[in-house]
């Protein structure tokens, strides 16, 4: 079989070797953590263990952690019941749709959302910070966004959305940017922040909510009472040591993991030069795992698939809204129609090599002349 080169890890990443090993471990030691006999009290000590492991790996000096099933069970906790019963909610349009829907329902519930839109390619932070006032109850932003890279300044926003009103709670979706970039939660004077598994090599269903002050919060699932009540059901164990492991990595690995994905990135971009007509939609200053490319008169979709046949794999947009047409986030930073068309977003892993790069950029050239034949695309054209 043909070697594949996964250049979609923005959208999932491939399990930790190690984390395998966990899951059939964690599997094999099926106990309820809710028992009171002591091979069930085990399970339960090593996913308290994991609880401090990830407060331990975002600094957290205060609060807790909830463990849900994934980055979007998270989000709509934080977001409808986050605030409950306050009003007025500040978000961007530029989230990713787990945000953009809990905004939607938490708006039918009542509450008062302002969206600061993107302007020029960028979310200006500045205007995030100006549309906070004395009556709002949260401000949601992520911290690296899924689509492009842009990276918002956490502690910039932290301090200045305080400042303007301490009683503000601040929301983070850091489901792309946890393990990839320092997360420091008191630094950030983060309230409550989501996270996913299977973002940062764990497994899917298992995700979570940091909490700073979990009286606040009120639960989205009610049941037996598990997560201080906060999140019932018989919790995830296997998905919870296997993020646990994850985390352990990642954090051992964490400046070796983002130095490569740093060289990962840079010569991808240089390596596009070997590309007529194609445009990085990608901030320079942007996260290093994501880079967002227009192939001027090339199809994103004509080229993922071709891409797929010579097993690279790709993305013409978010996983979550794949199917759906075009890209929210394309759109809220402004980009051309025809760029907006023809943007495919690779993304990167630390279990990625530079040799797969030179190998996708061969393919990439070849696919990208040989549809733009068809599509009687004149390089230069649009320059
Ligand atoms: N937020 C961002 C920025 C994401 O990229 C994603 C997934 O693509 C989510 C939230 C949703 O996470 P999950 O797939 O764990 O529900």
């Amino acid at each position: 079989m043909k070697k594949e080169i996964y250049f979609d890890n923005a959208a999932t990443t491939m399990p930790y070797r190690e984390v395998i090993e966990e899951v059939k471990r964690a599997a094999e030691e099926y106990y309820n953590p809710s028992a009171i006999y002591d091979r069930a009290i085990e399970v339960s000590r090593k996913l308290e263990s994991v609880r401090q492991l990830f407060l331990d790996s975002v600094s957290a000096e205060s609060g807790t952690v909830l463990f849900t099933s994934g980055g979007t069970e998270s989000i709509n906790t934080a977001l409808l019941n986050g605030a409950a019963g306050k009003k007025n909610i500040v978000s961007t349009d530029y989230e990713h749709s787990a945000t953009i829907k809990a905004l939607a329902q938490a708006s039918s519930n009542g509450q008062e959302i302002h969206i600061v839109k993107a302007t020029d390619r960028r979310i200006d932070t500045g205007r995030i910070v100006d549309a906070v006032n004395e009556r709002t109850a949260m401000v949601s932003f992520m911290h690296v966004n899924n689509e492009i890279g842009d990276i918002l300044d956490i502690y910039e926003l932290g301090r200045s959305i305080r400042k303007k009103n301490p009683q503000t709670l601040i929301h983070v979706d850091a489901v792309q940017s946890y393990m990839k970039l320092g997360i420091d939660v008191e630094k950030a004077k983060i309230d409550l922040m989501s996270i996913s598994g299977h973002k940062i090599h764990a497994i899917k269903g298992i995700g979570a909510l940091y909490v700073r002050n979990p009286q606040k919060l009120k639960p989205l699932i009610f049941g037996g009472g598990q997560e201080r009540g906060l999140r019932s059901g018989t919790e995830n164990v296997v998905g919870i040591r296997a993020l646990g492991k994850a985390i352990e990595l990642g954090a051992m690995n964490f400046s070796k993991n983002a130095e490569k994905l740093k060289n990962l990135k840079a010569h991808f971009a240089a390596r596009l030069s070997d590309i007529s007509d194609h445009r990085i939609n990608s901030a320079a200053d942007g996260a290093d795992h994501i880079l967002n490319v227009s192939f001027l008169g090339v199809p994103s979709e004509i080229l993922l698939h071709s891409l797929e046949s010579e097993g690279i794999y790709v993305s013409s947009g978010s996983a979550c809204s794949a199917g759906k047409k075009g890209s929210h986030v394309l759109e809220a930073v402004n980009l051309r129609k025809e760029e907006r068309a023809s943007a495919l977003r690779f993304s990167f892993s630390a279990l990625n090599e530079l040799s797969e790069i030179d190998e996708a950029i061969a393919v990439l050239k070849r696919s990208v002349e040989e549809i733009r034949k068809f599509t009687k695309y004149r390089t230069g054209k649009n320059v």
